[in-house]
């Protein structure tokens, strides 16, 4: 990489990077760049999204852990939805080249257990084991390692998606959020062509699913919600039919969109306590369920009727099996326009008044997005 005056891009010794103290308390701070190890290299981040995800880190910790507990006071650096640009190889690095723009997947498991090796690195059996004396490589960058609030951050290669050159930065961070619908899709069976699937929840992962199983050929795609103005966004990203559940009942709804017969699959995103139950009766007998958003308490769940009717249910943990490079490939052929769900954008000083457009959904905030560096 060479800077606008042809010189070689100079990595500097430290970078500013937002750190968790307190729950809910991130503070702007001075850290050394981190040096890319085997199979790694250093990125140079221009923008990144605040997730659902961080949210939950900043307030309450998990699913971060660092040091083998909870991440707060510990010059964390969460953040996990990043694009940038390579600036430096490890040793023996040849997959990727300086100057490379690339968009990453946040889990890079420990490479050596029994889920990593069947390429559901998302459920490493050694999360969080990259401490001193416990180290077997595990890498989760935003949740067991440092993320991208910050100038720069270390990835394994494996983590690396090309980034399409007709896709902006700030669409570009919305690829891996693509990738976690792909996964609940393929976990679901991954032939969806000429399938029903009713996604439930229109928030950034729901809308992100329709977009992708519409892409994939899935008829009809119906989404249920209960903001007009979300489920308005839905039929832009390819629903077939949406449902306000404050104005008909989304099983009676989905019932007569499928003339009574229920749909193949059911991606439930909207974390409701009855979204499993709702779900279940969405679905035609034999059918599968992907629960990709979860309520915040244990839920009352009627498992005879699962067992009658031959209901398979799959929790799914983030974007494995490669699914954010399909993903990607659907974003930079334009199937899938992740464009549409970005509603903000913040400087790098603005994060915290960017997290609280994220968690309050302030201005019916979807996708808000922090620029770090200019794409230079
Ligand atoms: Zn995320
Ligand atoms: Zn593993």
């Amino acid at each position: 990489m060479t800077t606008a005056h042809g010189q070689p891009f100079v990595v500097p010794k430290s970078m500013r990077a937002w750190v968790l103290d307190d729950p809910g308390q991130l503070r702007l701070t001075e850290k050394p760049v981190p040096a890319p190890g085997a199979a790694e290299v250093l990125v140079r981040i221009h923008a990144i999204a605040f997730c659902d995800g961080d949210i939950r880190i900043v307030t309450k910790g998990p699913p971060a852990l660092i040091e083998g507990g909870l991440p707060f006071n510990k010059n964390f650096t969460p953040g996990h939805e990043y694009v940038g640009t390579v600036v430096k190889l490890g040793p023996d690095v040849d997959e990727f080249a300086v100057g490379d723009r690339v968009v990453v997947e946040v889990h890079y498991g420990c490479g050596r257990c029994e889920r990593c090796r069947a390429g559901m690195y998302t459920s490493c059996l050694n999360y969080g084991m990259n401490y001193q004396g416990h180290n077997k490589g595990h890498r989760a960058n935003g949740f067991t390692t440092d993320g991208g609030f910050a100038e720069y951050a270390v990835n394994n290669v494996n983590t690396l998606v090309h980034a399409p050159d007709n896709v902006g930065d700030e669409e570009a961070t919305l690829i891996v959020t693509a990738g976690t619908a792909m996964y609940a899709l393929d976990t679901l069976g991954g032939l969806i062509a000429g399938q029903s699937v009713a996604v439930t929840g229109p928030g950034a992962i729901g809308l992100l699913t329709v977009a992708v199983a519409k892409a994939l050929g899935a008829k009809p795609v119906i989404l249920t919600g209960t903001r007009d103005a979300r489920l308005e966004l839905g039929k832009k990203m390819g629903a077939d039919h949406v449902v306000n559940i404050n104005t008909e009942n989304p099983v009676d709804a989905v019932k007569r969109l499928t003339h009574g017969k229920g749909v193949h699959y059911v991606v439930e995103a909207s974390g409701n306590p009855n979204g499993l139950n709702d779900g279940m009766d969405m679905v035609m007998r034999g059918g599968k369920i992907c629960l990709v958003g979860f309520a915040n308490a244990p839920v009352q769940v009627d498992v005879a009727k699962l067992v009658r009717n031959h209901i398979s249910v799959f929790g799914i943990r983030g974007e494995g099996r490669s699914a954010t490079h399909r993903a990607a490939a659907l974003v930079a052929e334009g199937r899938v326009n992740a464009k549409l769900i970005h509603t903000h954008t913040f400087g790098m000083d603005d994060v915290p008044t960017a997290f609280r457009y994220s968690r309050d959904r302030v201005e019916d905030a979807i996708k808000v997005v922090v620029k770090i560096n200019d794409n230079k």
